[in-house]
């Protein structure tokens, strides 16, 4: 027989009263010596569902490797139940075991700590709330697809080695083939890298976005949705050394058209979340955040709040709070800054625009006022930062004067410049951090949980 998925049994009556057949992964037995039941879970929903064995056809024998974790195969017919929990389950015809779990299966109980849970990553998927995470994250990379391609974007694979190290995002995790113990060393004594495997140093990724711009400036609209790679050593809530982001870049808009864009996006995403991913979003919101589905529909019915840094810091500065983190113009804002505008002045998300420029990238749009570029933040309740984006400076010789400013190695920049030198246009675009859209989602707290397999300062197992 064909294998049924539990989430498509449950999802419509047209299967009652037929014979099925379902696999999956025990998470519960119980019973007497008439009547077992077994809870299966297949991945496919966070529900289970309930197999029923009656003891006259089944003995003990038969039944006693369904233990907690171990994989079985069920035909049978599916009923109405007449227990309460459930409105469907299994009367068992026949059973098949696939393979037993022993009493050193690590999810033994409901219950586990999300830190007991993160040190057994291999294993946590099967739990309810890893299966929901994992699927909300699945629903939200194809959203996002979905999301661009209606609008007409393209979608742009930038490289994830790079040899240009000049974005200034954060620090790169060098990529190289040379032997450690015994580096090849010029005449004057450094490293030779006319021998390592592209002949110059090379790294990850920090972010695709200077690759994105010659994408924009030749098709128009483009996005980037992959890894990215920061050596950065935070070990906060909010920061993986591995994380995925997607990176619109669009000819032709202004940073207003830039926060419009980012402000449908952001909500597009969790409406869809909601629509599809209802029962995950109910099973989390129920153990680990009860305020989860009205903030995802608050952010939807409300417009985000829009002011310039300066604004933003005027508040800060009257507001008599105790920042850890002193706040005056100038500075480079924290996350208590920004959850503080967000969840206790405004109550809404802000977009805080027009940066001081010693504090932004090299690339942004410069203000008349000399002081200021046309850079955007997207701040959100619970996670502060979850977009940053800007309009690019456009103007070859602005570009290029802040570049010698900065001191980057011309030679380095010389292909990006080129999208000045010819044919240049108003462009711009953002950063939106995946796992950080995903925490929003989901309502979970610490970013290890909300990737597969979480790589951190000292930590890349599995
Ligand atoms: P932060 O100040 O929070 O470190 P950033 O200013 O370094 O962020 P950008 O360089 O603008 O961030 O990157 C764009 C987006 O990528 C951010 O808005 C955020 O959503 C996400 N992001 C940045 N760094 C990380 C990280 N280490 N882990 C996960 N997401 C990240
Ligand atoms: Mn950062």
């Amino acid at each position: 027989m064909k294998r049924s998925k539990i989430a498509s049994l449950l999802a419509t009556d047209t299967a009652v009263g037929t014979i099925v057949d379902v696999r999956g992964w025990v998470r519960t037995r119980r019973g007497n010596k008439y009547v077992q039941f077994v809870a299966l879970n297949d991945g496919s929903t966070v529900h289970n569902l309930q197999i029923v064995f009656d003891m006259n056809k089944f003995n003990d024998e038969e039944l006693k490797p369904i233990t907690t974790g171990a994989s079985i195969h069920v035909t049978g017919r599916l009923v109405e139940s007449q227990g309460k929990g459930q409105k469907y389950e299994i009367q068992a015809d026949t059973l098949e075991i696939y393979g037993t779990a022993d009493d050193t299966y690590p999810l033994q109980k409901k219950g586990h700590t999300l830190e007991f849970l993160r040190e057994k990553a291999h294993l946590r998927p099967r739990t309810n709330t890893f299966g929901a995470v994992l699927r909300v994250r699945s629903a939200l990379a194809y959203a996002i697809h979905k999301f661009f391609h209606n609008k007409g974007f393209f979608y742009l694979h930038t490289p994830l080695i790079t040899s240009s190290d000049c974005e200034g995002a954060g620090a790169m995790f060098q990529v190289t083939t040379l032997p450690l113990n015994e580096l090849p060393r010029t005449d004057e004594g450094n490293v030779d890298y006319s021998q390592d495997f592209f002949g110059k140093p090379t790294a990850l990724t920090v972010s695709g976005q200077l690759e994105g711009e010659l994408g924009a400036t030749a098709i128009g609209e483009i996005y980037t949705f992959g890894p990215t790679f920061r050596a950065e050593n935070s070990n906060t809530q909010r920061h993986l050394s591995e994380f995925w982001m997607i990176e619109p870049e669009m000819a032709f808009y202004d940073i207003t058209d830039n926060m419009d864009l980012a402000e449908e996006f952001v909500k597009y995403c969790i409406r869809y979340v909601l629509d599809h991913c209802r029962d995950d979003i109910e099973f989390l919101a129920e153990h680990y955040d009860k305020e989860l589905i009205d903030r995802l529909e608050f952010v939807l019915h409300n417009d985000f709040v829009r002011l310039t840094y300066t604004e933003g810091v005027e508040i800060l500065e009257k507001s008599g709070h105790k920042f850890e983190f002193p706040v005056s113009w100038g500075v480079d804002l924290q996350s208590e800054h920004e959850r503080y505008l967000v969840e206790k002045h405004f109550k809404k998300p802000v977009i805080l625009t027009d940066y001081p420029k010693e504090i932004k990238a090299f690339y942004m749009k410069q203000n008349e006022d000399g002081r200021t570029v046309r850079a955007m933040d997207v701040l959100f309740p619970q996670i502060g930062e979850i977009i940053g984006g800007s309009e690019r400076e456009a103007d070859f010789g602005k570009l290029k004067q802040r570049i010698d400013e900065l001191h980057i190695p011309m030679k380095d920049m010389c292909w990006y410049l080129d999208t000045r030198r010819y044919g240049t246009v108003p462009h711009s675009g953002f950063g939106l951090g995946f796992e950080r859209l995903l925490l929003f989602c989901t309502g979970m707290t610490n970013i290890r949980d909300v990737i597969p397999f979480p790589r951190t300062p000292k930590n890349c197992e599995f």
